[in-house]
């Protein structure tokens, strides 16, 4: 009997499923990726972003492509709950998903809220990968501050 499989999240854990999707597919199952952006972005490289070395495009998985182009359905949202009685994901945006076999990889982010003391400037890693273009902004803002602060340490 056909099923619906949902994966929560289109990054690294569920990269081999995603290659591999096309296979449920031709099984006569449905495939349901959920993901905030139609790209994940790989943050092993987000230091060559920042530096340059990269573009933000080349740092990035298409996501959404590589579900649809095997039959797959994405959906662009996240996910915030889960409801294994009634197999129920739901999302921000108010949206149900119904599934047979779920699967959540959505990776870590760093909460601003536990940082003790003043925490303005303080960017995390994960979050300045993600923001793919954005990321060179803060880079610039970082540069300006760093050459900042050398410039006063040179003065004295
Ligand atoms: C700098 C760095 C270096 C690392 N180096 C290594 C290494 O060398 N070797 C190693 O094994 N591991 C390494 N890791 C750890 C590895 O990246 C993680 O263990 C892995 O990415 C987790 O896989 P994942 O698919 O759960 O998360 P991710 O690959 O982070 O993917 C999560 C995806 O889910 C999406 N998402 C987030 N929240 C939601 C939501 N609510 N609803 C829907 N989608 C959502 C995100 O947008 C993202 O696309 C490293 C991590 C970092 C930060």
């Amino acid at each position: 009997m056909a099923k619906h499989l949902v994966l929560v999240g289109g990054g690294h854990a569920h990269m081999v499923t995603l290659a591999n999707l096309h296979k449920f597919v031709e099984k006569g199952h449905k495939v349901t990726v959920i993901g905030p952006s139609p790209y994940h972005y790989y943050s092993g490289m987000g230091p060559g972003m920042l530096a340059k070395v990269y573009a933000p495009e080349d740092i990035r998985f298409a996501t959404k492509h590589v579900v649809e182009k095997q039959g797959g359905t994405f959906i662009i949202g996240k996910a915030v709950q889960a409801d294994p009685k009634t197999k129920t994901v739901f999302l921000e945006s108010g949206e149900t998903v119904p599934y047979d076999v779920l699967s959540f990889n959505v990776g870590s982010y760093v909460p601003k809220n536990i940082i003790q003391g003043d925490n303005t400037g303080v960017l995390s890693k994960k979050g300045v990968v993600f923001g793919g273009r954005r990321a060179f902004k803060i880079k610039d803002y970082i540069d300006r501050k760093f050459m900042n602060k050398f410039q006063q340490i040179e003065k004295k």
